[in-house]
C-alpha cells in the first residue's frame, strides 16, 4: 500500500532538465523494406526517446534522432531509415528502459507499480502506468510464443 502512494506522488514536471543526446539515422539513401531496392531520402523527421537517466549528476536523458524518411516509387510508400536499433517502432523509449522495467518485474517480482515508481526514483524515467502494462503483456505474448 505505501509503494502505491509513493507512485502516486510522481510528477513529471518536477524532474530536472534532461540532458539531451543527439543522435542521427539520416541517410541518403536506404533499401525499401519490400522489395530492397535503394531509395533516396525524402525528408527528415525527428524523434525523441526517453532513455535511462544519469544517476551521478540526477539527470533524466533523453535522445533525439534526427532520421531520413524515404519513398520508393515502386511501391508507393515511405518508409523511415531503421531506428530499431535503439527503441522498438513507435516507443518513446529506448530498450534499454524497457528491459529495465520487464527485469524489475518478472526477475525480482515487482508489481508495476512500484516497478514504475523504481524507474522513477533509480533512473529517472517517468513512464505512465499503462505504458508499462502493455511491456508486460507484450513480453507476456512473446514468452507465450516461444515456449
Ligand atoms: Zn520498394
Amino acid at each position: 500500500m505505501q509503494e502505491n502512494e509513493q507512485a502516486q506522488i510522481i510528477k513529471p514536471e518536477d524532474l530536472p532538465r534532461p540532458i539531451l543526446e543527439h543522435r542521427s539515422r539520416n541517410y541518403r539513401r536506404r533499401k525499401c523494406p519490400l522489395c530492397n531496392k535503394g531509395c533516396y531520402r525524402d525528408s527528415k523527421g525527428r524523434r525523441l526517446l526517453h532513455d535511462l537517466g544519469d544517476t551521478r549528476d540526477g539527470r533524466p536523458r533523453d535522445i533525439e534522432i534526427i532520421y531520413s524518411k524515404h519513398r520508393c516509387e515502386k511501391d508507393k510508400i515511405y518508409f523511415n531509415a531503421n531506428m530499431t536499433d535503439l527503441a522498438p517502432p513507435g516507443s518513446c523509449y529506448t530498450h534499454k528502459v524497457i528491459s529495465v522495467a520487464l527485469r524489475l518485474i518478472f526477475e525480482d517480482g515487482l508489481p508495476l507499480r512500484t516497478a514504475s515508481w523504481h524507474l522513477w526514483r533509480d533512473h529517472l524515467v517517468y513512464i505512465p502506468f499503462a505504458t508499462v502494462q502493455n511491456w508486460v503483456e507484450g513480453a507476456g505474448k512473446k514468452k507465450h510464443k516461444n515456449s
